[in-house]
């Protein structure tokens, strides 16, 4: 786990202290499929920023995922950059103010980041926008063969186009 440990900081109003830290990501579990983080280490931009009632806390990072495609599951990449804040206030009355990722005056970044990933996936991993998914008939994937079945033959208005070149 990367933390930060904020007993170190010696910041006055307006001073901020940047740091570089390396956060091990998770394997994410989504719509019930496995999304592996390639690399596992990302290299995450911490900018902790003092303010008169409390700290700023800035997280960058570039995650990148490796996982099945939700249409064809063919191989998908998945960038997901991620530009987070949260907020500390300095009288810990002031619950509404605190951030979960701060315990004991320590900043768990590895939560921070693992959650922000998690919250910045899209509603479906792709291969590509356009992925034209496994055929529904055949299951053959259709980026790979594009192909159509004679369903014509199977839809009523094609039916009716049949019986009429018939008495023709
Ligand atoms: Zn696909
Ligand atoms: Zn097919």
């Amino acid at each position: 786990m990367t933390s930060f440990s904020l007993s170190q900081l010696k910041l006055r109003p307006g001073e901020e202290h940047r740091d570089e830290l390396e956060v091990e990501l998770p394997a994410f579990e989504f719509g019930g499929e496995r999304y592996v983080p390639v690399p596992e280490k990302v290299r995450t931009e911490l900018v902790v920023t003092r303010a008169n009632t409390g700290v700023v806390f800035s997280l960058a990072l570039a995650a990148r995922l490796h996982g099945p495609c939700y249409r064809c599951l063919g191989d998908a990449v998945l960038d997901v950059p991620i530009r987070a804040r949260e907020y500390q206030a300095t009288d810990p009355e002031d619950e509404q103010m605190t951030t979960p990722y701060v315990v004991a005056n320590r900043l768990d970044v590895s939560a921070w980041a693992r959650d922000a990933v998690a919250l910045a996936l899209p509603d479906k991993i792709l291969c590509r926008p356009d992925c034209a998914g496994l055929c529904p008939v055949c299951g053959k994937n259709l980026n790979e063969e594009p192909h159509t079945h004679a369903e014509e033959q199977a839809d009523p208005r094609w039916a009716a186009l049949e019986t009429l070149r018939e008495r023709l």
